[in-house]
């Protein structure tokens, strides 16, 4: 057993962005840390638009196929495909050292993260008075900056509300024009809504954000299980352009950013496509509910089923934003059936079994069938781990769970128009 301040100080000697910035290219990412390409999953390790992998100096979380995070050791774990102690050992080793008040610190910080009570001080830093002090200390830094999070929160929360309240109807807007140019049709009571002068910022950063585009965008709220606004979902619109996007270049690096961003929570949350029948007010949700990742995606699937003159009533229409809030967080990883890591191992990704303590985008109790739609177009073996994850986490006795796919290599939304690969 390696002892607890051992560890840590190992940890702290190895800050994760310095290490994962060995392998690929991260960029600031304001007050939270950083950005870039993950060092598992990423193609091009310099991408300089790439967001999957975020990280800090104690821990870092890939949302790309990795749908995975941690700490350091973690992270050379999977990046070297090692186990935890060869993983120590990469990182130099644990030294056979003395506590000190920096690290007791450090310890008391991380066990108020860990939802650890402001009780006894445990070993090692217990027994010296300093020592004591400074753990309790470290605990009150971590209250200070969860209350900070909080506040920072709903002060996000307050900002995208108001850019909510400031749109009009999406109906004879240029988003009604952006949705016919992608080839589909809304419900009437779609909660969707046009901004006529959004802002796009390149990145998190609170102070002097760097604004990189203002221009018409579509926006869809992200509403937690009690219909509560927490975030929204923001796509910039040029009916001008090919697939109808604005094309947003970085004014440093000239590269293409996407014009589309998710702000606030969306973890737990989803988007609100309407009730097919458009009934409207009526927000009860119908016994059918179709999901998917996307706007597009959902649309795509219900303007394809009226075409073919199926029956949409009581059917109610979500998205999740993406495919780890569709699915949650699974309990363990599977090995890759091709993938490889670096080091030549089978690539780990989330396997099938959810995680229920983490959140994912809710489905109301009564709901009696839920389809569950699987884009084409993202990895394969991923994304039937992450819709079993789904199905497995929304079952319950007298409910249909029925999960749809793409046609091979598609997304639904070129499947509708007809493309092919
Ligand atoms: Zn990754």
């Amino acid at each position: 057993m390696i002892p607890d301040h051992e560890l840590l100080a190992l940890k702290e000697r190895n800050p994760v962005h310095e290490i994962a910035g060995r392998w690929v290219k991260l960029r600031r990412n304001g007050r939270k840390g950083y950005i870039g390409p993950c060092p598992m999953c990423s193609e091009n390790p310099q991408g300089r638009s790439a967001t999957k992998f975020e990280c800090n100096s104690v821990k870092w979380v890939c949302a790309g196929q990795c749908q995975d995070g941690g700490d350091v050791i973690k992270l050379v774990q999977k990046r070297e495909g090692v186990d935890f102690r060869a993983a120590i050992e990469r990182l130099g080793g644990v030294r056979d050292e003395k506590p000190t008040p920096a690290l007791a610190r450090m310890a008391g910080l991380r066990a108020y993260q860990a939802g650890e009570p402001l009780g006894e001080v445990p070993a090692p830093f217990g027994d010296d008075p300093d020592l004591r002090m400074a753990w309790v200390r470290g605990w009150g830094d971590g209250r200070k900056r969860a209350d900070y999070e909080v506040f920072a929160r709903e002060r996000e929360r307050k900002r995208l509300y108001d850019f909510w309240q400031a749109g009009s109807r999406w109906q004879g807007s240029s988003v009604e024009d952006y949705l016919a140019c992608r080839g589909v049709l809304a419900p009437e009571n779609a909660r969707l809504r046009f901004h006529p002068d959004m802002p796009l910022f390149a990145d998190g950063r609170e102070h002097e954000p760097l604004l990189v585009h203002r221009g018409p965008a579509m926006l869809a709220p992200f509403l937690d299980a009690a219909g509560v606004f927490r975030g929204l979902h923001i796509t910039w619109i040029d009916t001008s352009a090919e697939r109808c996007k604005a094309i947003v270049h970085h004014p440093e690096t000239g590269e293409v950013l996407p014009a589309k961003k998710m702000r606030g929570t969306k973890a737990g949350c989803y988007i609100d496509l309407g009730t097919s029948d458009g009934l409207k007010g009526q927000r009860v949700p119908h016994p059918r509910v179709i999901v998917g990742e996307g706007i597009e995606t959902v649309l795509a699937v219900y303007t394809a089923l009226l075409r073919a003159g199926r029956d949409m009533s009581r059917t109610t229409l979500r998205a999740a934003g993406d495919l780890g809030n569709l699915a949650g967080r699974a309990l363990e990883t599977v090995p890759h059936p091709t993938l490889k890591t670096a080091a030549g191992r089978a690539q780990r990704v989330p396997g099938p079994d959810p995680d229920p303590q983490s959140p994912a985008m809710p489905v109301p109790d009564h709901v009696a069938e839920l389809i569950l739609l699987g884009d084409g177009d993202s990895e394969p073996f991923l994304t039937r781990n992450a819709l079993e994850r789904a199905s497995r986490r929304h079952a319950r006795a007298g409910r249909t769970i029925r999960v749809r796919f793409a046609p091979d290599g598609l997304d639904y939304n070129d499947a509708l128009q007809g493309k092919s690969k």
